[in-house]
C-alpha cells in the first residue's frame, strides 16, 4: 500500500513537471477532468476552464463528429494517434500537435490519458530545411543551365572560328599559288636577265611561298580533322600501318631510314583515314629528326589491361627533352626551328585525332636518345575487324 502512495505522488510530481500536455479525460462523459500546468501555458486556459470540457471545445478535435470518431478508435483499439494535428490557442495562435490518447484501466474504472507535444518548432524547422534543400536545388538547376547554355556558346564560337582559319587558309592559297606561280615564271623565263642577286631574292620568294603552302595545307587539315565526322569502327592495324608507310615512301627512302614493323596487330575501334594521317605524322616526324646516323623505326603493339592496344612509334633520333614533352603537342610549337623542315602542326594533328578516335597519346623520351611516341586505342572484338578501305589493296 505504501508502494502504491509513493507511486502516486511519483506520478503526480511526472504529471506537473512534464514538457508535453497531459489531459485526463472520462470516457463515460468524454469531458476532461485534468490538465497538468504544461497544457495550461501551453493553450492559455485556466485549470479550471478545462475541467468540464470537451476535446473539441478547446480546439483538440475538429468538431464533435470527428471527436466521436477518435472516441470509438480509442474504444476499438485502445489507443489512438495523430501525427500533425492543427490546434488553436485561446488567445487565437496556431500551433501543430502530436496527440496520443490512451485508454486505461484504473481502480475498477476507465480513464483516457491524452498526450499533447507541441510540434510547430520541429515542423518550421522541417518546413526551412525543405526550402532550402529546394532552394539548393533551384541554385544546382540555374547553375547546370547556364554552364550548358556557356559551353553551347563557347562550342558555337569555337566552330566559328574553326570555319574561320579553314576558310582563312582556303582562301590564301589561291593567291599564294599565284605568286609562286609568277615567281617560277621569273626563274624559268628570265633568269638570264637577273643578276645574281635578283636570282637570289627570287628563289627566297619561291621557298617562301612552299613554306607558306605546307603550314596552309597543314592548316586546313588540322581544321578537318577538327570537323568532318569520323565515325568509329573496328580497324585491322596492319593495313593501316602498311598504308602510312607506303605514304611516307619518298622521306623513308631519301632518309635511307630502316623500317621494322612487328607483328602482332590486333584490330582496334577507330577511324582508318585518321588513324592513318595520325602514323603518317610519326613516322615522318621519326624519319625526319635524326642526327648523323640513319633513322631506325619500330613500329609494334602492346595489349594494355582494360581492352586498350598501345601502337609504338620508336625512333633513334634527338630525343625530346622531359620538360618540352608537353608542349610539342601544341599547334605551331617548335623545338627544333632551324635544323629540321615544318610546321609545328603535325603533333597536334595528332593528338586532335586520337582524341576523336577516342584514345590517348603520349610518349617517352630522353634528349639524344631517341623518342618512343605512343597511342592507345580500344581493342576490337577480334571477329569484327574489317579492310579499312575497301578492296584497295595496299
Ligand atoms: P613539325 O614536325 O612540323 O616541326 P610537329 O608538331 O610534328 O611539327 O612536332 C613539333 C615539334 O616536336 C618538332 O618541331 C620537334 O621539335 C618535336 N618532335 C616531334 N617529333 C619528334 C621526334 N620524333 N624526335 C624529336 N623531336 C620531335
Amino acid at each position: 500500500m505504501g508502494e502504491l502512495i509513493a507511486s502516486e505522488v511519483r506520478y503526480r510530481r511526472l504529471f506537473e513537471a512534464a514538457r508535453d500536455g497531459i489531459l485526463i479525460v472520462d470516457p463515460l462523459t468524454r469531458r476532461i477532468v485534468d490538465a497538468n500546468p504544461f497544457m495550461e501555458e501551453f493553450l492559455g486556459y485556466t485549470h479550471g476552464e478545462f475541467i468540464g470540457k470537451e476535446l473539441f471545445e478547446i480546439g483538440l478535435l475538429k468538431d464533435e463528429a470527428a471527436s466521436q470518431a477518435a472516441f470509438r478508435e480509442l474504444q476499438a483499439n485502445g489507443y489512438v494517434r495523430y501525427e500533425n494535428l492543427p490546434l488553436q490557442t485561446k488567445d487565437g495562435r496556431s500551433a501543430e500537435v502530436e496527440f496520443v490518447s490512451n485508454l486505461y484501466q484504473e481502480d475498477k474504472q476507465q480513464i483516457i490519458q491524452c498526450n499533447i507535444r507541441d510540434i510547430s518548432a520541429r515542423r518550421t524547422r522541417e518546413n526551412a530545411r525543405r526550402e532550402t534543400a529546394l532552394d539548393l536545388a533551384r541554385h544546382a538547376q540555374l547553375l547546370e543551365e547556364s554552364v550548358s547554355r556557356r559551353t553551347a556558346e563557347l562550342r558555337l564560337s569555337n566552330t566559328q572560328l574553326e570555319t574561320f582559319v579553314y576558310s582563312i587558309a582556303h582562301d590564301l592559297r589561291a593567291p599564294l599559288r599565284t605568286m609562286q606561280g609568277f615567281a617560277q615564271l621569273l626563274v624559268q623565263e628570265h633568269m638570264a636577265n637577273l643578276n645574281q642577286q635578283g636570282r637570289d631574292y627570287t628563289n627566297y620568294i619561291n621557298t617562301a611561298a612552299q613554306t607558306m603552302d605546307h603550314l596552309l595545307g597543314d592548316l586546313l587539315d588540322f581544321s578537318r580533322i577538327n570537323q568532318q565526322e569520323i565515325p568509329l569502327v573496328p580497324v585491322a592495324l596492319e593495313a593501316v600501318v602498311q598504308s602510312a608507310l607506303v605514304a611516307c615512301e619518298t622521306e623513308i627512302r631519301d632518309g635511307r631510314a630502316r623500317i621494322d614493323s612487328v607483328a602482332p596487330w590486333p584490330a582496334v575501334i577507330g577511324h582508318a583515314p585518321t588513324l592513318r594521317q595520325v602514323l603518317v605524322n610519326l613516322i615522318g616526324n621519326a624519319v625526319k629528326f635524326v642526327k648523323g646516323k640513319p633513322p631506325q623505326i619500330r613500329i609494334r603493339t602492346e595489349e594494355r589491361p582494360g581492352g586498350i592496344i598501345r601502337l609504338w612509334v620508336e625512333d633513334n633520333g634527338i630525343g625530346i627533352p622531359v620538360e618540352s614533352q608537353e608542349r610539342i603537342f601544341q599547334v605551331f610549337k617548335r623545338l627544333h626551328t632551324t635544323a629540321y623542315p615544318g610546321t609545328g602542326i603535325g603533333l597536334a594533328i595528332v593528338q586532335k585525332g586520337v582524341e576523336r578516335m577516342g584514345g590517348r597519346v603520349g610518349l617517352v623520351s630522353t634528349k639524344d636518345e631517341g623518342s618512343r611516341f605512343w597511342i592507345e586505342l580500344p581493342k576490337a572484338p577480334s571477329s569484327t575487324s574489317r579492310p579499312p578501305y575497301g578492296d584497295q589493296t595496299i
